[in-house]
């Protein structure tokens, strides 16, 4: 089904010198430049079900989705029609309307933790005011993040890991000034050890741990096992909000995300991504004591011009209830699906003498080229990132598109089938073929 293609990216190539013109990198989101893997990156004009079409008329079998809000596949027809009926009657209105107290009773329904919650535009808004109010809450200043976790774009989160347990932090970005970033504990993920001299040096003065419970930014890692259980014990002694950031697993890993999937109640709880339903939204939520802090019931200052905007609103509805309805249909498929094409080409690879180590979780996954077990930011960063490009590069061409990264998970959705499966291995076949006779 994927008909071999000589790709011409003319007019990619032209609207990429116009948009480098007046946009950094060309972009409005810094991997879209495909920078990490090389190449060209077709500019897209539209997509349906499981494929994109850039704007010369290539097709791509689309393995991001929009980097994880597409789980029903792109235009999905009930979400098109919520999305026109809802601009029909005004995009914004600033004021409330009752569409927010509906999406917010099925993610309650979806998520038991999540006593109440707010809605915001994005993920990085989400986590940026969960910390906020775990801070308020608690009355202290210093948070614990992981080395490869991603939360977003705000300066306390842009942290990499120091060499050491429980050092301070380094800014990852420039921009953001030290004395932010020292509050920040950046901890390699998977070690309790680390957490807990964390805990032991800065006794009283942790407000949260923030992780992703199943990594997606450093390409796919799952907690080991006893992990989130120990986190959640920890944090509850320390008097320390757990913060379980669920922005890309959130109806994702299953229709309550990774904490319904292990069975852990964090304290608070964001999202994103799929509850947009592929518009901008994100939610921040949990424990009702901790969220009435909030204004206008409390003294944590949070808003937004186009919180819960209408639009979203609708996209989300219409995503989350046709998830809610057909989730013993659709995530077991899901994980058939996934789990038929993350081994499928990691059988390929393997034949071909590459070392491959997979990792998934439901319909996340990534193909680390490694040997050894992957399982925090130090295993994943030994990866083979120069053979990640040129697969990359020869999937693309054969009108597969993969994240454009080694250290990004990889999403698929409802519209991926068997026909679609076997079109992924064997164009990865041939790729891997090919890299072997270079
Ligand atoms: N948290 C996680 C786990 C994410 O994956 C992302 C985005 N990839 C964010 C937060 C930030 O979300 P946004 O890009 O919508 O700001």
């Amino acid at each position: 089904i994927l008909r071999a293609m000589s790709r011409s990216l003319t007019k990619s190539h032209e609207f990429q010198l116009r948009a480098e013109r007046l946009l950094p990198g060309g972009v409005d989101s810094p991997v879209r430049a495909f920078r990490a893997v090389g190449g060209a990156p077709p500019f897209l004009v539209r997509a349906k079900g499981a494929y994109l079409w850039d704007a010369d008329g290539n097709r791509y079998l689309d393995y991001f989705g929009s980097w994880g809000p597409m789980i029903l596949g792109h235009a999905y027809p009930p979400v098109v029609e919520a999305i026109q009926k809802a601009a029909a009657n005004g995009a914004s209105f600033g004021a409330s309307t009752p569409a927010e107290g509906e999406l917010a009773e099925m993610v309650v329904s979806a998520f038991p933790s999540i006593e109440k919650l707010r809605f915001v535009s994005s993920g990085t808004e989400a986590t940026m005011s969960a910390i906020r109010v775990a801070r308020a809450f608690t009355g202290r200043k210093y948070i614990v993040k992981f080395e490869g976790c991603y939360h977003g774009h705000s300066d306390g989160l842009l942290v990499k890991a120091g060499s050491g347990v429980a050092t301070f932090g380094i800014p990852g970005s420039a921009g953001v000034p030290d004395e932010i970033v020292h509050f920040t504990l950046a901890l390699p993920y998977n070690d309790l050890d680390a957490v807990e001299a964390a805990f032991r040096a800065h006794p009283d003065e942790i407000a949260c741990v923030i992780l992703e419970p199943v990594v997606g930014n450093m390409g796919c890692v799952a907690p080991v096992p006893g992990y989130l259980e120990r986190l959640r014990a920890i944090t509850s002694v320390a008097g320390a909000v757990l913060i379980f950031d669920e922005v890309m697993t959130g109806f994702r890993v299953a229709l309550g995300g990774a904490q319904a999937l292990y069975g852990i109640e964090p304290d608070l709880t964001t999202l994103g991504k799929i509850i947009g339903g592929g518009l901008p939204c994100g939610a921040f939520g949990g424990r009702a004591e901790i969220m009435d802090l909030l204004a206008p019931l409390g003294p944590v200052y949070q808003a937004g011009t186009l919180s819960g905007n209408p639009l979203a609103m609708a996209a989300g509805i219409a995503t989350v209830s046709e998830l809610s309805a057909r989730a013993r249909e659709i995530y077991p498929e899901l994980e058939r699906v996934s789990a038929a094409v993350a081994s499928g080409v990691a059988a390929e690879a393997e034949a071909a003498g590459i070392s491959v180590i997979t990792n998934r979780v439901g319909s996340m996954f990534t193909w680390f080229f490694t040997k050894d077990p992957v399982t925090d930011w130090e295993s994943a960063s030994a990866s083979d990132t120069a053979l990640f490009g040129r697969f990359h590069r020869a999937m693309l061409e054969a009108g597969v598109w993969l994240p454009p990264s080694q250290f990004e998970a990889m999403f698929l959705g409802t519209a991926h089938g068997d026909a679609e499966v076997e079109a992924t291995i064997a164009a990865a076949k041939v790729a891997f073929a090919e890299d072997r006779r270079k």
